[in-house]
């Protein structure tokens, strides 16, 4: 039996991973991403797709992230039939996750529609609701460190990756006629001192390895994370204002609110009202309560005084109208909401409300992309346009470094020594160049590894007569 591998996507590039399988004659893909960022990556989404959407037998997911699963939806409408294997709580999380991207490939299809920007008279979005919801009845939850029958020719086992709820770093038993093979898959691996999710897993052989180099070049510096956080909330609380947070949903709302409680609890900042308004973020909260198995806050969750997600001073907004009822508040809160990066969701009625008020603040906790309004504002740029109107900046502008979910070089370094064989042939991926090269440069002179970083739509034969 032989055994190939092609990339369609995630190599060269942070988005859009699906790494192609061929093990005799079965198709199998692992992870189903959708490209973001850069308008020639997007245009990749819109592209045929480069094989027969329903020759591919069965989908390995690693984890939820759009950039990992976002392009099923097109898949399935394409002609996919197969299976969808993940963990149970990245099954729960790509419903939420899905649902949300198709809601916003629709809005954006009626924008271009309205302001007749698109050369296509009626728009059409990558993919509806409808679409989306297809996609659910595929997916099939395993859990972490149980080897899983797929067919004949393998097995996998899914293993803590540390990155987001349920993300997995995958092993595939590969059973060929003569030989077993061992084939891993880092999906996302996240940090090695996080307060809610386990560190990765060491894995102590494989074959084939693909490494994630997201951070491939980058060392987070140790920054303290709690004490500046409390700065700004005590800082705005002084002055009377509002602390807003901008938030991604998924992950970072979480560990937010871990650290408002701490300091609350400690009496690092005043017991005021934390509002969460996110529909999403409540959603995927309440997964962490169904999964407490998958984190470190398990025991904590079970008791009122110790749970950082269910507590007297914190509240949950669903609605618009409530969502709306915030902009009244003067003084003595704080607001998270979404998106991350200010480029849609409630946090725009919130900026524009909050931003001419030179008493409230805005603490962005993530990492904030070129182009976004989120980018500008750390930029220092005194007016930010919404709605069509210039928003005057008045309100201060903070940045919290350090929330990372990726593992920096170092860590990506720790994570790959723990192989006790080095592995016969390591591919490195889900990167931006630079970020890729410089990583396989430090494991080739620390580790004397050979690894390859490859090209986008490359293939590699990775085994033959096995
Ligand atoms: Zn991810």
């Amino acid at each position: 039996m032989d055994v190939k591998v092609k990339f369609l996507g995630g190599a060269k590039s942070v988005t859009g991973s699906r790494y192609l399988l061929e093990i005799g004659s079965l198709k199998v893909m692992v992870d189903c991403g959708l490209f973001q960022g850069r308008k020639e990556l997007r245009l990749r989404n819109w592209d045929e797709f480069p094989i027969e959407p329903s020759s591919i037998d069965l989908i390995l997911l690693t984890h939820a992230h759009i950039d990992h699963t976002g392009y099923l939806p097109r898949l399935v409408r394409q002609g996919f039939g197969g299976r969808i294997i993940a963990t149970e709580p990245t099954v729960d999380l790509v419903k939420i996750l899905l649902r949300d991207s198709a809601k916003l490939q629709e809005e954006e299809a009626a924008y271009a529609q309205k302001k007749g920007y698109s050369k296509h008279a009626k728009p059409e979005p990558l993919y509806t609701i409808e679409d989306a919801e297809k996609v659910f009845p595929l997916l099939e939850p395993i859990g972490f460190e149980e080897e899983t029958d797929l067919n004949p020719q393998m097995t996998v086992t899914a293993y803590n990756a540390g990155h987001i709820l349920g993300a997995a770093i995958l092993k595939l038993k590969i059973k060929g006629t003569q030989q077993e093979k061992i084939m891993v898959f880092s999906g996302d691996l996240g940090r090695y001192h996080d307060p809610i999710l386990n560190p990765p897993a060491n894995i102590p052989f494989a074959d084939i390895l693909f490494i994630e180099s997201t951070y491939g070049n980058r060392k987070n510096e140790a920054v303290a994370v709690e004490e500046q956080l409390a700065l700004h909330i005590r800082t705005t609380y002084r002055n009377g204002g509002v602390s807003l947070i901008p938030s991604f949903a998924v992950g970072r709302t979480q560990l937010v609110l871990y650290y408002l409680h701490r300091l609350q609890q400690k009496g690092k900042i005043p017991n005021i009202p934390i509002y969460v308004d996110s529909p999403m973020a409540i959603d995927v909260t309440e997964l962490y309560k169904t999964y407490s198995h998958y984190h470190r806050l398990g025991p904590t969750l079970e008791d009122k005084g110790t749970n950082p997600y269910s507590h007297s001073r914190l509240h949950y907004y669903q609605s618009q109208e409530a969502s709306i009822s915030l902009n009244a508040i003067k003084g003595d809160a704080i607001i998270i909401s979404a998106s991350g990066m200010a480029t849609g969701g409630r946090i725009l009625h919130h900026l524009y409300n909050r931003l001419p008020n030179e008493n409230d603040s805005i603490i962005f906790v993530g990492y904030q992309a070129e182009g976004t309004r989120g980018r500008r504002l750390l930029d220092g740029e005194k007016t930010i346009r919404m709605y069509g109107i210039d928003v005057d900046v008045k309100a201060s502008i903070h940045y919290i470094d350090g929330l990372s979910a990726h593992a920096d070089q170092t860590e990506l370094l720790e994570w790959a020594d723990a192989f006790t064989t080095k592995p016969k042939r390591s591919f490195i991926v889900h990167g931006e160049p630079e970020a890729s090269e410089a990583l396989a440069t430090r494991l080739h002179e620390d580790l004397g590894w050979n690894p390859i970083v490859p090209e986008y739509l490359e293939s590699f034969e990775l085994f033959s007569g096995i």
